[in-house]
């Protein structure tokens, strides 16, 4: 089926009742064949074209689905989808979609499979883990996993006997943030991110990229900010989507943004812009951190960020005339630098400067939850062994998490020090389209004795494994129920809305039917995951029959969005209090106050290589999906209209980016801009697949991934700053 952007939207208008075009047109785009007495079906679900999980209620005809909404209840969605989450009906039908288990017949990487049985393939790999761990030990497996299958696939790791987790929304993206906030507030900003920005007076935003970055509830608040008359301050070396909403927008140059966040602080504090009560009642380190800022002023950020101190003043008082209803978004993928949770840090410690913490139109408190939890371990009841090794996914970083560094387990591959890698599991990512450093992935791939994905698509990692076990998509399965933490509690199902097309399974089928072989049977204690669900309701309290029914369903009395000023607060931090400065860093060796550092600048004829998303694609999982590839084929590198001129290039040219390694690109097309500085280029993420089994998505575009070789890893938390890349531009 070719699907054109004209079809697409025409489902989209036709379906929500307002159509241009008639019920039968639809189905014939979807080759349905409709009577015109078979009536739709509404089933809810969850979406999982990313992580943000909107509700959805999705119609379905004959079987087929027409038609996907947000569903009104759920607080990520509130009756509305993005254009990804609309476009789930183009992964479910996408012809190119994984639909045998197939096991390699060709050299790793020239994507030469045959196809198998679910019990060959099965067998397969089960014999190969198991010799691994009898030569080896358990530790030799790793495991690389993103999204919902995650929840089955490191239940399988850990009871299988290996710590080696390496989830790249962790250190390649969300890590820094998290563990500045751990480290200042005790706890994470969470997921999403307990911004309240529809309160909100102020919102800075320091490359983050709202409506770019399309993250449904994000960019309703955000809206709803705006129609308030919300002052928006964007920093950003680009003028993004959402610099074009802005009061302010600081062109800063790039890699220099801890400049800017000290500077600002220094005016809080010198001008006493500062919550003073605030900052008694609830922070420790005051002091230290007044004395640490002073060097930091507005003219001398001027000369680091290229942003008249003028301005810096300027926007630092809004803040402060503002307060406590301002956002200083934490931002999400945050792993740009080797300071990135220093980076991070200073955000958090603005945010409490001004009172914002746990204020309206700051940052929300997490909800009460009374849940008592029941996930996979505890019902199984079985501990996980004991590792016997240490966990290489950790690394050397002190306050990383156990979702691990991804590069650490990529070198401990190659390098087999501390001890070998011989397997890996790759579930939900793309794993070549996320990492540092693909030349290093490929060499370690060629080391191992068994390479295992799991995935709906043949993306490019696909090309090197072994073993291809089809996952049904999110459409078409069961998953276990999300705890949507937002302003209140509530729980969410993802339930099947058809049923599964080709020889295609649910992920938590895969991981137990290859536990099972694995002699792991005791921790799958259940046939059906019905069994599992239901038992899981039983004990959170609430009817499995009318979690189906609905959905979505919100526990009551949870809300606790905002500090009492009357009662004691205690952090979850060593000090109880907002920690300004930070003995736990200091005891680690590191600077309890956010130092500034300089970055490497790039050389002559180069430029800074920077990447982002567009609001129609979630990484590259659906650079080729029908309806999604339709609205955006390829992608187009930025270049500063000046540097175009002098280059000889006018807009739409081909060119390909040349690293400072060397490295090429695909043929790429420029968007020639006064959008961007001209120190810098940017290029939207996750276009360029080199999987011929993408039909559509193959060779369109640059892979900004490819062009990433080098990275640096932040001591802290282990986060990978990958913004360390220079490029020069060649015609194509
Ligand atoms: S933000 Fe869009 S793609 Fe992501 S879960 Fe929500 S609707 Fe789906």
């Amino acid at each position: 089926m070719v699907w054109s952007r004209r079809d697409f939207l025409k489902i989209a208008v036709a379906s929500t009742g307002v159509g241009i075009i008639g019920g039968t047109q639809v189905d014939k785009l979807l080759g349905l064949g409709r009577k015109p007495e078979d009536k739709p079906v509404y089933v809810p679900t969850v979406c999982e074209m990313c992580f943000w999980r909107c509700g959805v209620i999705a119609k379905v005809v004959n079987g087929k689905v027409v038609k996907l909404d947000g569903h009104p209840e759920h607080p990520q969605s509130r009756g509305k989808l993005c254009a990804r989450g609309h476009g789930g009906i183009g992964l479910l039908y996408d012809p190119d979609r994984l639909k045998h288990p197939l096991i390699r017949v060709g050299e790793r990487g020239e994507g030469k499979f045959k196809k198998a049985s679910w019990d060959e393939a099965f067998n397969y790999v089960a014999e190969k883990m198991l010799k691994i761990k009898e030569t080896y030990g358990p530790e030799a497996m790793a495991l690389f996993t993103h999204g919902t299958i995650s929840t089955y696939f490191v239940h399988l790791l850990w009871a299988y006997g290996s710590p080696n987790l390496g989830m790249p929304s962790y250190a390649l993206c969300r890590g820094a943030r998290d563990i500045a906030f751990k480290l200042t507030f005790g706890s994470p900003v969470g997921n999403p991110e307990r911004v309240d920005l529809k309160n909100s007076k102020v919102i800075v935003l320091i490359g983050f990229h709202i409506g770019e970055n399309a993250h449904n509830s994000m960019c309703q608040e955000f809206t709803e900010a705006l129609g308030n008359g919300a002052t928006v301050i964007v920093v950003d070396p680009r003028f993004s989507t959402v610099a074009s909403k802005a009061k302010y927008w600081l062109p800063i140059k790039p890699a220099t943004d801890l400049a800017l966040l000290l500077a600002w602080i220094n005016v809080i504090i010198n001008e006493g812009l500062y919550d003073k009560e605030y900052v008694a009642k609830y922070t420790v380190g005051f002091e230290k951190l007044a004395e640490a800022v002073k060097e930091y002023t507005p003219q001398w950020a001027e000369k680091e960020t290229e942003i008249p101190a003028g301005l810096i003043i300027e926007t630092a008082r809004i803040m402060g005339k503002n307060k406590p209803s301002v956002v200083i978004h934490p931002g999400r993928h945050t792993a740009w630098y080797e300071d990135n949770t220093q980076r991070i840090r200073a955000i958090a410690i603005l945010t409490a400067l001004l009172g914002a913490y746990g204020r309206p139109g700051g940052i929300y408190l997490p909800p009460k939850n009374p849940l008592t939890g029941y996930d996979l371990s505890d019902f199984c009841g079985v501990p996980y062994p004991e590792h016997q090794k240490p966990e290489i996914n950790k690394g050397p970083y002190p306050f990383t998490e156990e979702e691990g560094v991804i590069p650490e387990i990529i070198k401990a591959t190659l390098t087999e020090n501390p001890y070998p890698i011989k397997g890996w599991l790759i579930t939900g990512t793309n794993l070549i389209k996320s990492t540092p450093n693909q030349r290093d992935t490929i060499e370690a791939i060629k080391k191992l004795d068994l390479v295992v994905t799991v995935d709906m698509m043949p993306f490019d990692h696909v090309l090197y494994a072994d073993v291809v076990l089809p996952e049904c998509t999110y459409l078409e399965r069961y998953d276990d129920i999300f705890e949507v933490k937002e302003r209140s509690i509530g729980l969410a199902l993802r339930q099947p809305v058809v049923n599964p097309m080709y020889d295609t399974k649910p992920g938590w089928w895969i991981a137990k039917e290859l536990g099972i072989r694995l002699g792991l049977k005791d921790y799958f204690p259940y046939q059906d995951f019905e069994d599992y669900l239901k038992a899981k309701c039983q004990v959170l309290g609430i009817s499995f029959e009318e979690l189906k029914q609905k959905g979505y369903i919100e526990i009551p009395d949870t809300a606790n969005p905002y500090l009492d000023g009357t009662s004691e607060v205690k952090f979850k931090t060593p000090s109880g209090k907002i920690e300004l400065y930070s003995k736990q860093l200091e005891e680690a060796g590191f600077p309890p106050i956010p130092q500034y550092t300089k970055h490497e600048e790039p050389p002559q004829g180069y430029f800074r290589l920077l990447y982002g998303r567009v609001p129609v694609h979630t990484f590259s999982r659906t650079t080729n999906n029908p309806s999604l590839w339709e609205l955006m084929k390829e992608n187009a590198a930025w270049v500063n209209a000046k540097v175009a001129k002098k280059l000889g290039l006018k807009n739409g040219d081909y060119v390909v980016l040349v690293n400072q390694d060397g490295v090429k690109s695909n043929r790429v097309k420029i968007k020639v801009t006064e959008r961007i500085r001209p120190d810098c280029v940017y290029v939207p993420h996750g276009f360029g697949s080199f999987s011929p089994m993408l039909k559509r998505a193959y060779l369109n575009g640059a892979d900004d991934q490819q062009l990433i070789t080098r990275y640096a890893v932040d001591p802290v938390s282990g986060s990978v700053g990958m913004r360390v890349n220079f490029v020069k531009i060649e015609k194509a």
